[in-house]
């Protein structure tokens, strides 16, 4: 039997109610299972790895289900019509596509920018949590980084030096076992070949060959193993010159970057005083931060 354009159209109205709830309840399905995931790791370090490497993910996926459901649930605007109109139902599928588009782009960019500061609020709990030695009930302190360099190897530790990885090293103060983990440093370093550690460290960058406006340029890093010694130089191309010489600074002290233009510094107090400042080179900072008096701030 043919079906007639009218027939689809009953068809393709019946149908939106039905996608709209089955994606609300799939979105509402992901959540769920994730939160189910994260409160069946007991191990508070394990829990921490779980949540930042999934989080954002299992939201992201149960965001594109709500913006699709929002889509369809515009698309029902159109239950009325009884017969088929390819103009009219051309345009509401495009409000449709458009408005289901909007709703995952808000929902994206609250999840890039919004959320992350309420995950690190979570993963901090998880991190310093006060753990619990299986072996004998105690609870185990954390101790301070003065404190847990004896406990760390020598590679670890050039590790930390980097600020590539950073220990946290847990003592039960009654027997002396300790529990390390290892978590992400502030900075990226690049994993030695030789010596297998996070510290790979740029030494020295050089600009072999400067950008003009119509050629790129070339850079060169010499990086050297923290631990091992071991050294490596990798090639990367400059983009194209742009102009800006309105803001380059006459000197530029960094050794190692060539091309770092801003400085910033963060100071936050106890007492919720939080402001940061820009400088062009290391040594105004270096000579602002010994300045620095918190009394003194405008
Ligand atoms: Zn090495």
């Amino acid at each position: 039997m043919e079906s007639t354009p009218n027939e689809f159209l009953q068809f393709w109205q019946m149908l939106m109610p039905i996608g709209a709830i089955s994606c609300v309840g799939i979105a509402i399905i992901i959540y769920l299972i994730h939160q189910i995931r994260v409160s069946g790791i007991k191990d508070y370090k394990a829990k921490y790895d779980y949540l930042s490497v999934s989080e954002i993910k299992a939201y992201k996926i149960a965001i594109v289900f709500i913006a699709i459901a929002f889509g369809l649930v515009v698309n029902m605007y159109g239950r009325d019509m009884i017969i088929f109109d390819v103009v009219w139902f051309s345009v509401l599928i495009f409000i449709s596509i458009a408005g289901a588009t909007l709703v995952g782009y808000i929902g994206a960019l609250i999840l890039q920018y919004y959320y992350p500061t309420q995950l690190n609020k979570k993963l901090k709990k998880w991190r310093y949590m006060p753990r619990v030695n299986p072996k004998t009930g105690n609870v185990m302190r954390l101790l301070s980084e003065d404190e847990e360099d004896v406990h760390l190897d020598e590679g670890m530790r050039a590790e930390e030096d980097v600020f590539s990885v950073d220990y946290d090293v847990w003592i039960d103060e009654q027997t002396g076992d300790t529990k390390i983990e290892k978590y992400k440093g502030h900075l990226q370093a690049l994993q030695c070949n030789n010596c297998g550690f996070y510290t790979m460290k740029i030494v020295r960058e050089e600009i072999i060959q400067e950008p003009t406006p119509e050629k790129e340029g070339e850079l060169l890093k010499h990086y050297k193993c923290q631990y091992c010694s071991s050294v490596r130089t990798t090639q990367f191309n400059i983009a194209k010159e742009e102009d800006y010489s309105h803001f380059k600074p006459d000197k530029n002290s960094f050794k190692k970057n060539a091309t770092v233009e801003v400085v910033k510094v963060e100071i936050i107090s106890s007492l919720g005083f939080k402001k940061s400042y820009e400088f062009q080179n290391v040594e105004q900072a270096e000579k602002f931060l010994n300045e620095f008096d918190i009394d003194k701030t405008k």
